[in-house]
C-alpha cells in the first residue's frame, strides 16, 4: 500500500517550449497552477473537458481488455493512470482530492496528448497510438507520443518540485518502467535507449 500511494504520488505529467503561458518563471508562488492550466487548456483546445474515468462506459470496457491483453497484469487503469481521448482527459475518482501541484504536473503530461490529437485527428492519433507497428511489444508510435508527454512530465516536476526531483532514482526508474513494463503494453521494451532518453530530457532542464 505504501508503495502503492508512492507511485501514485510521482505518476506525472510534462513543459512544451512554444507554449509561453506554460513558462517556468512566470509563475507567482501564490498563483494556482492547475486553475491557471485549465483556463489556458480551454482557451487552446475548444471543447477541452475533464471527466471522471470511471463514470465512462469505454474507459471500464478498457480497463477489462487491458486485463485480458496484459494476461492480468494491468489491472490499475481504472484507478492509477490518466487518459487523453481527442478533447477530454478522463481522470480517476479522486482526482479532485490531489495536491493541485500535483494535478497540474499530471495536467502538463495530458496536455501534450490533448495536442497531439489536435495535430494527428482522433482516428490517425488512435491508429498510431494503439496498433503501429504492433499493440504490444514494439509500439512505436505509441513510445514516441509517451516519450513527448513524459519528457513535459519531467519538466513540469522539475518546475514545481525542484530540478533534483526527476533525477530521484525513485521517479526515474518510475517513468522508465512505464516504457520497458507491462503498464503501456511494453510499449518500447529497450531499457538502455529509454534511460539515454530520460538523461537526455533532464540535461535539458534549465536550458533556455
Ligand atoms: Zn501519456
Amino acid at each position: 500500500m505504501a508503495r502503492r500511494l508512492h507511485l501514485r504520488r510521482i505518476e506525472l505529467g510534462q513543459i512544451d517550449h512554444e507554449h509561453s503561458y506554460l513558462s517556468q518563471c512566470c509563475y507567482a508562488p501564490d498563483v494556482d497552477r492547475y486553475a491557471a492550466l485549465v483556463d489556458a487548456l480551454r482557451a487552446e483546445i475548444p471543447g477541452f473537458r475533464i471527466v471522471r474515468k470511471d463514470r465512462s462506459r469505454l474507459h471500464r470496457a478498457i480497463h477489462r481488455a487491458l486485463i485480458v491483453v496484459t494476461f492480468g497484469r494491468m489491472t490499475s487503469y481504472l484507478d492509477s493512470y490518466q487518459t487523453t481521448i481527442g478533447k477530454t482527459v478522463y481522470v480517476t475518482s479522486d482526482w479532485d482530492d490531489w495536491d493541485p501541484d500535483r494535478r497540474y504536473v499530471t495536467l502538463r503530461h495530458e496536455a501534450v496528448h490533448l495536442r497531439q490529437f489536435r495535430k494527428l485527428t482522433l482516428p490517425v492519433m488512435a491508429l498510431l497510438y494503439l496498433l503501429v507497428p504492433l499493440p504490444m511489444g514494439l509500439a512505436y508510435f505509441r513510445a514516441r507520443f509517451e516519450m513527448e508527454a513524459y519528457a513535459e512530465s519531467i519538466r513540469a516536476a522539475a518546475e514545481v518540485w525542484g530540478r533534483d526531483y526527476p533525477t530521484a532514482t525513485a521517479y526515474r526508474s518510475h517513468v522508465i518502467e512505464q516504457f520497458v513494463g507491462p503498464s503501456y503494453g511494453w510499449m518500447w521494451p529497450f531499457r538502455r535507449a529509454v534511460e539515454r532518453w530520460y538523461d537526455g530530457v533532464v540535461a535539458t532542464l534549465g536550458l533556455p
